[in-house]
């Protein structure tokens, strides 16, 4: 099955609600993920990740970063963050992350869960962005016993509201923390939209710029199910294979989880899957923002684009079948583009929208 077909006869019924924008994860499979699947579906294999497929993806993420790191792969990203972030703390130690964070509002306490209690410390900044400035403070503020002492730094590359940390903001918090002695873990779900945006190899702001453990994602790059945990400091990974079978992550027909990974990283494919979604998203925030009552409110650099549309907008596009949320990161609509968006996609919404708030003006 071709995931691109998929997507398009999906929409041939018009009064079918159209979820291309609402995240982006309610897209398909890659084609070439979902192919690797089928190769991987042949014959026995060695179970629990002794296979050579996620010997393969494995050695592919390493190639990736130029660099030895030590991998995991789990079923979503909840898992990933949290079993990450538990490896990195003891109970009474803190994580300091952004208010607008996965971890601090859509993980129904996972990281506190897994970490048996580390509390997570919210700082604010601007376009869901940490700075240095604000670790410093928060962390030289207190240092008595009765405050849980702070252990880890964890950004969001893409961010929550669509910002990207530039390479000189990674390793800026990358500086602070190891002054500081705190680890940093980045929450890549959107990693390849980060990439794509930035135009820079990925060692040049994971490892080089201070990150210690890095989740990769799958799912929102091209994949069914699927991110990995890499371990760029590999002293930080002891007993992680124990937290993943405990936590119930550790997939036992570990060949599924890891041969997407193999057609999504060769070939570049998970660069093209990024950067299609980010040159989406660019063209509906310019189409956006030549609508009349519409205002795009935070920088689209990667694939997000956030906007203030009206109500009654709103509603006429969700009558025209159009499904989008309008209470994530921000108080406005999220229109999220994925690998699967295309131009012709996105310019059937600006005609909707365009529809839309000519009615509303008139
Ligand atoms: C989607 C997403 C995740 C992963 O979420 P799961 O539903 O647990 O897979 C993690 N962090 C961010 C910023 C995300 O957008």
């Amino acid at each position: 099955m071709d995931a691109r077909t998929f997507s398009t006869n999906s929409v041939t019924n018009a009064t079918a609600t159209r979820y291309d924008f609402a995240s982006d994860n309610t897209a398909g499979i890659c084609p070439e993920a979902w192919r690797a699947m089928e190769e991987a579906n042949r014959g026995a294999l060695v179970s629990y990740g002794e296979d050579a497929w996620t010997q393969r993806a494995s050695d592919l993420i390493r190639a990736l970063f130029n660099y030895d790191a030590e991998i995991y792969f789990v079923f979503n990203g909840t898992a990933a963050n949290s079993l990450a972030l538990a490896s990195l703390c003891q109970s009474y130690h803190s994580v300091i992350c952004h208010e607008r964070a996965h971890v601090e509002t859509d993980e129904c306490g996972a990281p506190e869960f897994f970490s048996n209690g580390s509390k997570l410390l919210s700082v604010n900044g601007e376009g869901a962005k940490i700075s240095p400035e604000s670790v410093s403070r928060l962390v030289l503020h207190r240092s008595d016993i009765h405050y849980p002492k702070p252990r880890v730094v964890t950004i969001t590359q893409s961010t929550e509201l669509g910002t990207v940390y530039s390479v000189g903001e990674v390793r800026a918090l990358g500086e602070v923390t190891k002054e500081l002695d705190l680890a940093l873990h980045m929450d890549g779900a959107r990693f390849a939209n980060a990439a794509a945006s930035l135009g820079v190899a990925p060692e040049e702001f994971t490892w080089k710029a201070g990150v210690d453990v890095l989740c990769r994602g799958g799912t929102k790059n091209g994949l069914g199910v699927g991110e990995a945990v890499v371990f760029f400091d590999r002293s930080l990974a002891t007993d992680f294979a124990y937290r993943c079978k405990q936590a119930g992550q550790l997939a036992s027909k570990m060949r599924y989880l890891a041969a997407p990974w193999v057609g999504l990283l060769e070939g570049h494919t998970w660069l093209r899957n990024g950067r299609n979604a980010n040159d989406c998203a660019r063209r509906l925030a310019e189409g956006l923002v030549k609508l009349p009552h519409v205002r795009v409110v935070q920088p689209v650099e990667a694939n997000a684009v956030f906007a203030e549309i009206p109500g009654p907008v709103t509603q006429e596009l969700r009558r025209r079948g159009w499904y989008f949320y309008t209470f994530i990161g921000a108080s406005c609509a999220r229109l999220m583009c994925s690998w699967a968006t295309t131009y012709a996609i996105v310019d059937e919404f600006l005609a909707d929208a365009a529809a839309a708030s000519a009615s509303y003006g008139a």
